[in-house]
């Protein structure tokens, strides 16, 4: 077994050889702290017949410790820079590939058909950028991408809204968003002590694990995410008022969307973040008839 690269004298030592500064507004934020790292590749119970999806393998802290217990590792990286350090960090592992790309532009799917195809299962591990977060996360969720779910670092207070049950005040179209498409739980606080540098923020690991369909059904999925965005356009106001004034025309039709409240049995009087995921497919539903 090599020295972890995670330690705080090799992520030095490594560092410095290459000059290497970091980028705050790549989202550089390394660990140091290689105990973290078993644990996030703990939750994400990968195996020996595992693909694993890395976003962000900085100078392999990550990486590494997925290829040891991984069949295949994909390491998305944006910066450049980074590419002749993880050439010499992961001289080890055979089973890495680095692919120097912004994954938001990235064709996941293509690589998935062309670098995983002999994997058992696929999933995505990772410390994200931080100002990239969530168009990552639905980026992937989005695609429908042939994996089981994925074990990231993120803000804590993101984690929180990702998580969050109806009637909370982190609850909001983010938490429907992503729980449509999986099963979100935090699974772990990190304190800011464990990376270099130090974010500013808090953070936590939270693990999606991806639904075999999406947690509830209705007649037009793009309508259910307007009324969703429609009804916590102001999170103090009431439904009623939210749609009336959010949906197309809204204020005509305000009778109509009285009407679909009480059809989907949702008090008018409710606010949006009290509404289940269940409440809004139904209510979604119900309004579609006045508003395509
Ligand atoms: N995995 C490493 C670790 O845990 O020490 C580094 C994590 S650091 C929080 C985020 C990494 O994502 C950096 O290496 C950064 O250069 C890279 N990155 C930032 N934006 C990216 C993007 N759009 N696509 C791919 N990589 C990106």
């Amino acid at each position: 077994m090599y020295k972890d690269i995670a330690t705080p004298i090799r992520t030095k030592t490594i560092l410095e050889k290459y000059g290497f500064s970091f980028k705050k507004s790549l989202g550089q934020n390394f660990l140091i702290d290689p105990n973290i790292l078993k644990r996030i590749v703990d939750h994400a119970d990968i195996t020996e017949e595992t693909g694993a999806i890395e976003i962000g393998p900085g100078i392999g802290a990550l990486t590494e410790h997925l290829a040891r217990s991984s069949k295949k590792v994909v390491a998305f990286e944006i910066d450049q820079r980074l590419l002749p350090i993880l050439t010499e960090t992961l001289a080890p592992y055979p089973n890495v590939e680095v692919i120097h790309q912004d994954v938001l532009k990235a064709d996941v799917k293509a690589v998935i058909e062309e670098k995983l195809a002999d994997v058992k299962d696929i999933m995505v591990v990772a410390n994200l950028p931080y100002y990239v977060t969530t168009p990552i996360i639905m980026k992937l969720l989005e695609e429908k991408l042939p994996i089981r779910g994925l074990v990231v670092m993120l803000q804590k207070e993101v984690a929180d809204r990702i998580s969050a049950q109806p009637g909370t005040k982190e609850y909001g179209s983010l938490s429907i968003a992503i729980q449509y498409y999986t099963k979100a739980e935090i699974v772990m606080t990190v304190p800011k002590t464990v990376f270099v540098p130090q974010p500013n923020v808090d953070s936590a690991i939270i693990r999606l694990t991806v639904r075999e369909k999406p947690a509830v059904e209705m007649m037009n999925e793009e309508f259910f995410f307007q009324v969703i965005k429609s009804s916590f356009a102001q999170r103090r106001k009431t439904i009623l008022n939210n749609l009336t004034t959010q949906l197309p025309n809204g204020k005509e039709k305000k009778e109509a969307i009285v009407l679909a409240l009480t059809e989907a049995k949702i008090d008018p009087s409710r606010r949006g973040e009290t509404l289940s995921i269940e409440e809004f497919a139904r209510l979604s539903d119900a309004l579609l008839p006045a508003f395509v």
